[in-house]
């Protein structure tokens, strides 16, 4: 069994960032499963510093994994041949529509689509509406051509969820894999069986487990756990005051004292060392866990 912990190098962990990642680490250290880190880096958000202190912040609060981390920039190759798979079997169009457009189609009245899925104006275009927009001179993105089919995936920690899988991106305009493409291709291909993460991403879950389908792949197990919001509500930010372990730091905190306040938001009890940590992993029971955000007020 094989589970891993996806973070996109953009920013510097905070505290929902290593709660979540303490969470995956749990799950696969209770039951002797292998964890890879794989850095979601296709953005052109990402930046060299961030690989290094995400790295750095989880190792400091006690974390392991197994292996060299895994970039998916250094695996291009295998997201193209996935879209150019999909293409050959006429599953791809390609799609002209600028954000706006797409947020005004699904809130149209009468629109039965969720918010912000697509509601396929580039899948049957006449020879004419294909000719402008190939003279628009805009690149276009590859969507998948769906027949609109609800999934229900089961979800270890919040039970059954169910979403329409509308003809979403598998690679944006600029030529950049999408994000559930890449996520598909890629846990398929390390043979992860368990995926932890928070649970901002079960809106595109059936959409993965659709294209897993498509590809003759198995979908893994799915955890997604809540994340941490403010006071007021707001998922949490930089912007939220000492929310790195870096701040935490400079408030005299200890490395421990983070990995303790974090253990407590999960209803577990602190520890006295890292070492105890590993020992306290093997009782992990994901049962006992919160469902419901945690509420972090400084
Ligand atoms: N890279 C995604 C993020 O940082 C997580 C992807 C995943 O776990 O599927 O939000």
């Amino acid at each position: 069994m094989t589970g891993r912990w996806a973070p996109s190098p953009t920013g510097h962990f905070h505290l929902g960032n290593l709660r979540t990642a303490l969470l995956a680490w749990l799950f696969a250290r209770s039951s002797s499963n292998t964890l890879i880190w794989r850095f979601e880096d296709l953005d052109s958000a990402v930046r060299p510093e961030f690989y290094r202190s995400q790295i750095r912040d989880c190792e400091r609060i006690g974390l392991d994994w197994d292996g060299e981390p895994i970039r998916q920039s250094d695996r291009f190759e295998m997201y193209t041949n996935a879209i150019e798979q999909l293409t050959r079997r006429g599953l791809t169009y390609r799609c002209w529509c600028t954000r706006r457009e797409i947020r005004e189609a699904t809130t149209a009245p009468h629109s039965h689509l969720p918010e912000g899925a697509y509601s396929g104006i580039c899948r049957n275009l006449s020879r004419r509406q294909l000719a402008e927009r190939e003279a628009s001179g805009r690149n276009p993105a590859l969507r998948l051509r769906t027949d609109g089919e609800t999934i229900t995936i089961r979800d270890r920690q919040l039970g059954d969820f169910e979403g329409v899988v509308d003809d979403f991106v598998l690679c944006r305009g600029d030529g950049i894999p999408s994000y559930n493409l890449g996520v598909v291709v890629d846990d398929a291909e390390l043979g992860v069986t368990e995926v932890v993460r928070g649970d901002d991403l079960l809106p595109s879950t059936p959409r993965q487990v659709y294209l897993f389908g498509l590809l003759g792949l198995t979908a893994p197990n799915y955890a997604h756990v809540p994340l941490v919001v403010t006071a007021s509500g707001e998922r949490l930010a930089k912007r939220h005051g000492a929310v790195t372990l870096e701040d935490r730091l400079a408030l005299g905190e200890s490395e421990l004292d983070v990995l303790n306040m974090l253990l407590s938001s999960l209803y577990m009890n602190p520890v006295t060392s890292f070492a105890q940590l590993r020992d306290r992993a093997k009782n992990f029971d994901p049962t006992s866990l919160p469902v419901t955000p945690w509420v972090f007020d400084g």
